[in-house]
């Protein structure tokens, strides 16, 4: 890229991220239950696919699908010897599509285990899981990092220790705020975004969740907690519900979205897009609401 992702943040604008790599692979056969990073080795060309399908739709970035790449959870796919390799690969099917037009963000979620006390896993433990994904990342070439998802500071701590073990590169940090403006570990907000600022995440706000309304009011809530942070919303198309077909679909429409997009950015976000059940022509809504 001519710029870095900071100077482009730098200048006035808003950016657009790209929509849900989860759902967007079952979609296209992805079987439930089976980690997207398999598809990494065994169906590379839709990844590229997908990643090419935001980047049409307008996406200035792109998240790399290596949501579930600590060894913590690619164990549950037999890929845990391959931490390093499979996280670089995912970057490199990434930057094979954006070519240089776009930003490429590693893509970190949760270990899906819980810190000690209430679980077995200690801080140091998430920060050791957390810096061997970002080493690939890192090799890969990302131009920043994107940890998501996070209901628990402590893990958004440990997170970000991970990265800046192997990386000065920027972080964009969300949490997802799913149990009626708290995160399913009770944190509020503004209690996020001061913490996740001054742990040094360049971008921080919150993604998922369960409606498009909840995240206008933790955007608004965020952005009056701390004016000055570089706020994202990425949330879900709604919550997920089960058709006759018994297939999974999300509801609201590219429409709807936009709409909250604009929103948001009236609340205070610099980047837009789309979580769950978000498509391509999602992101393609959305980028033309807030770009004009
Ligand atoms: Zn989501």
């Amino acid at each position: 890229m001519p710029e870095t992702i900071l100077e482009r943040l730098s200048r006035p604008g808003v950016l657009v991220a790209d929509g849900a790599t989860g759902t967007n692979l079952q979609q296209m056969g992805l079987a439930r239950g089976v980690a997207p990073e398999m598809w990494i080795m065994e169906r590379p060309e839709a990844i590229r696919a997908l990643h090419r399908s935001f980047l049409e739709a307008g996406s200035d970035y792109v998240l790399t699908c290596t949501f579930g790449g600590t060894r913590l959870r690619l164990r549950h796919a037999g890929l845990e010897d391959r931490v390093v390799e499979v996280n670089r690969r995912a970057v490199e099917l990434a930057r094979a599509e954006t070519d240089g037009r776009a930003f490429v963000a590693g893509d970190i979620g949760p270990t899906g285990e819980l810190l000690d006390p209430l679980g077995e896993l200690s801080y140091e433990g998430a920060v050791e899981a957390f810096a061997e994904q970002a080493q690939g990342l890192a090799e890969g070439g990302v131009d920043m990092f994107s940890i998501e998802t996070m209901s628990d500071l402590r893990e958004v701590q440990a997170a970000i220790e991970g990265v800046r073990r192997v990386s000065n590169l920027p972080i964009f940090a969300t949490m997802t705020f799913d149990m009626g403006g708290f995160t399913m570990m009770g944190v509020k907000p503004a209690d996020a975004v001061n913490a996740m600022v001054d742990w040094g995440a360049a971008v921080v706000g919150a993604n998922c969740g369960r409606a498009l309304d909840e995240m206008e009011t933790v955007i608004a809530a965020m952005h009056a907690a701390r004016p000055d942070a570089l706020l994202i919303a990425k949330p879900n198309a709604g919550l997920p519900e089960i058709a006759d077909d018994d297939s999974i679909v999300y509801k609201v429409t590219p429409e709807e979205m936009a709409d909250y997009a604009r929103r948001y950015v009236r609340q205070g976000a610099r980047v837009v897009g789309g979580c769950c059940g978000s498509t391509a022509r999602h992101v393609a809504a959305i980028a033309k609401a807030v770009k004009g």
